[in-house]
């Protein structure tokens, strides 16, 4: 009984604390784009050569009420409150604005991607607003892969596929990250028109930890092959990871091993 009693008073302001910063994160969007709080850092993808064919954009704030806030605590806190829209607005354009400064510094060709949240997909407007800023900003389309999560097909297959078909049309790839996480169903692969499959960084963490585990990865990298799809692990951190991985017809890899993300003032410099 007193242990229930007492848990349940460290628990409650715990959570009132929870909220309050929640909140105070949901409120704090539409400032942090007007004062410009947002940046994008791009992470470097390498090929089988280990040569850069792409960069991810990962969004940071630097928030003047809050410090540094990770995407990983304001992105489901912006989907859940209905400002997921607004950020990735901000990131299309931001991406677009920076792309010429990128491609400038580049040997070789190269994909930039973007991250859609599955609550974008929802919304059929947004194919409107990423044609605009491609014709404004002159964005080759070959140049732009949108990242998606499988969550984007569970509530509504039919309009998150039209929506890609969309993009793909226009000439972007699709890949489908975080694979393997959370609810993933083999049958959406057989109905999705996908370029890539993005191994999730847990399949990554695995390898060598179990038979079992190396087995999986090692299975859904010869699927995606069977599949035609181009395979790219996330998360690679060690040499061994980035060895086995490549020995097993991974096509592209991204983790620190290779490049940590950084400003575009630092992909600049080189
Ligand atoms: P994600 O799309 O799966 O992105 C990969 C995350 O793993 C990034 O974290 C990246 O910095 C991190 N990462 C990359 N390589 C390694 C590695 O070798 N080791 C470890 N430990 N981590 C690595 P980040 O930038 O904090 O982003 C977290 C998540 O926030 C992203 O996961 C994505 O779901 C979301 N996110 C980030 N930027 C955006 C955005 O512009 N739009 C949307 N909708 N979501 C975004
Ligand atoms: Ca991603
Ligand atoms: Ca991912
Ligand atoms: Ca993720």
């Amino acid at each position: 009984k007193m242990a229930e009693r007492s848990s349940h008073t460290i628990f409650v302001p715990e959570m009132m604390e929870d909220n309050k910063r929640r909140l105070l994160i949901a409120n704090s969007i539409a400032s942090a784009i007007k004062h410009d709080e947002f940046s994008i850092h791009y992470q470097g993808k390498v090929d089988a050569d280990e040569v850069v064919v792409g960069y991810e954009a990962l969004i940071r704030w630097r928030s003047a009420a809050l410090g540094v806030v990770s995407p990983a605590e304001f992105i489901p806190i912006a989907e859940q409150s209905g400002k997921i829209l607004q950020i990735t607005k901000w990131v299309i354009k931001r991406v677009c604005m920076e792309f010429e400064q990128i491609l400038a510094v580049q040997k070789n060709d190269v994909v930039v991607s973007l991250n859609l949240s599955a609550h974008d997909i929802k919304n059929a407007s947004l194919v409107g607003y990423i044609k605009e800023m491609f014709t404004l900003y002159k964005i080759d389309t070959k140049h732009i892969e949108f990242e998606v999560t499988e969550s984007a097909y569970l509530e509504n297959f039919d309009a998150a596929n039209g929506f890609l078909t969309q993009l793909r049309q226009m000439g972007c790839s699709i890949a489908l990250d975080d694979f393997g996480a959370g609810y993933s169903s083999l049958g959406y692969l057989t109905q999705i028109d996908l370029n890539t499959l993005k191994i999730d960084k847990q399949f990554v963490d695995n390898l060598n930890v179990s038979k079992r585990s190396t087995l999986v990865t090692k299975t859904i990298i010869e699927m995606a092959k069977q599949l035609n799809l181009k395979i790219c692990a996330e998360g690679v951190e060690t040499r061994e990871q980035a060895d086995f991985l490549l020995a097993n017809g991974c096509h592209q890899l991204q983790g620190y091993f290779f490049a940590k993300p950084v400003s575009l003032e630092e992909l600049l410099k080189g």
